[in-house]
C-alpha cells in the first residue's frame, strides 16, 4: 500500500518536472539542462560548441536563451521546475544572426570551395537563421594548415575555436590530441605533440576527434566528395529538423544514408 502512494507520489513529482519553451510544455528528468530537455523534445535551440555526450561548454552562446527574463546559455543552464524559456524569438535570432556573421569573418569560410560544404553545421545554422552576408569586415587572418598527418588534415582557416575536438579526444577517445592557446583574437588551436604536428600525435581516424569538427577545419584525407554536392545532409534537410542531431554525429554519414 505505501509502496503504491509512494509510487504515486514519484509519479506526481515527475510529472511536475516541466519546464516551458516559448509557451511549449515539457518533461525533464533531474541532471538534464534546457538544451537537453529541448532535444529531447524536438525543440531547436540553435548550438555550435554542444554536442551530447561530452561535457557542455557554453562558449558559441548560440543557444542563448532567456529564463523567467534572463539571458542564459541552455546547454550549461540545468532545467529546474517552472521555468519559462524564450527562445524563438525575433531578438534572440538577432544576436545568434551576429553571432555567427562573426564566426564567419574571424575565419576564413569560401564555402564553394570548402569540402564540408553541405555537411557543415555553420553553414546549416546560417541558412536557419535567414543570414544573407557577413555583414562586419573580413579579418582574413593568417592560420597555419597542418597536412602532416597521413590520413587527416587539420585547416585552421574554418575552426570555430568550439572546442568539441578538445573534448571528443578527452573525453571519449581518451587522447589529449588538441587544445585552444591564447584568447580573445589571439586564441587557435594547437596539437599536443612535440613538433605541433597532427603526424606525431597518436590520432587515428577511428577517434570520435577526427569527425566530430562541425566545420571543414577537421577532415578525412581522400574521402571529401564522396557524398556529391546536392546529396549531404543539409542539402537534404535543415538543421533544425526533428531527428537530425543524430544523423550530423554519425560518424562520416550522410542523410541519404540512414
Ligand atoms: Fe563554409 Fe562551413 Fe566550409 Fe566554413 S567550414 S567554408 S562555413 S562550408
Ligand atoms: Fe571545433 Fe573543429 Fe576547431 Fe576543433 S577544429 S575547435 S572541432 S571547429
Amino acid at each position: 500500500m505505501n509502496k503504491t502512494v509512494m509510487n504515486k507520489t514519484d509519479m506526481s513529482e515527475a510529472n511536475n518536472n516541466t519546464i516551458t519553451i516559448d509557451g511549449r510544455e515539457i518533461s525533464f528528468t533531474e541532471g538534464q539542462t534546457i538544451m537537453d530537455a529541448a532535444l529531447a523534445a524536438d525543440i531547436y535551440i540553435p548550438h555550435l560548441c554542444h554536442r551530447p555526450g561530452l561535457t557542455p561548454h557554453g562558449s558559441c552562446k548560440l543557444c542563448t536563451v532567456e529564463v523567467n527574463g534572463r539571458s542564459a546559455s541552455a546547454c550549461t543552464l540545468p532545467a529546474a521546475k517552472g521555468q519559462e524559456v524564450s527562445s524563438n524569438t525575433e531578438p534572440l535570432k538577432e544576436v545568434r544572426k551576429t553571432i555567427t556573421q562573426m564566426l564567419f569573418v574571424e575565419g576564413n569560410h569560401f564555402c564553394p570551395a570548402c569540402e564540408k560544404t553541405g555537411d557543415c553545421t555553420l553553414q546549416a545554422v546560417a541558412y536557419h537563421l535567414d543570414m544573407l552576408d557577413g555583414h562586419f569586415p573580413q579579418f582574413y587572418p593568417r592560420r597555419e594548415v597542418d597536412a602532416s598527418h597521413p590520413a587527416i588534415v587539420l585547416d585552421r582557416d574554418r575552426c570555430i575555436l568550439c572546442e568539441l575536438c578538445v573534448r571528443a579526444s578527452r573525453e571519449v577517445d581518451g587522447k589529449d590530441v588538441f587544445a585552444i592557446t591564447g584568447r580573445g583574437i589571439d586564441a587557435r588551436l594547437i596539437v599536443n605533440s612535440e613538433s605541433g604536428k597532427l603526424a606525431d600525435t597518436d590520432i587515428t581516424t577511428d577517434d570520435l576527434a577526427a569527425h566530430i569538427c562541425p566545420v571543414g577545419a577537421i577532415l578525412i584525407k581522400e574521402h571529401g566528395y564522396e557524398t556529391p554536392i546536392g546529396r549531404r545532409t543539409f542539402d537534404l534537410h535543415t538543421v533544425a529538423e526533428p531527428g537530425i542531431e543524430p544523423v550530423i554525429l554519425t560518424k562520416g554519414k550522410h542523410a541519404d544514408e540512414h
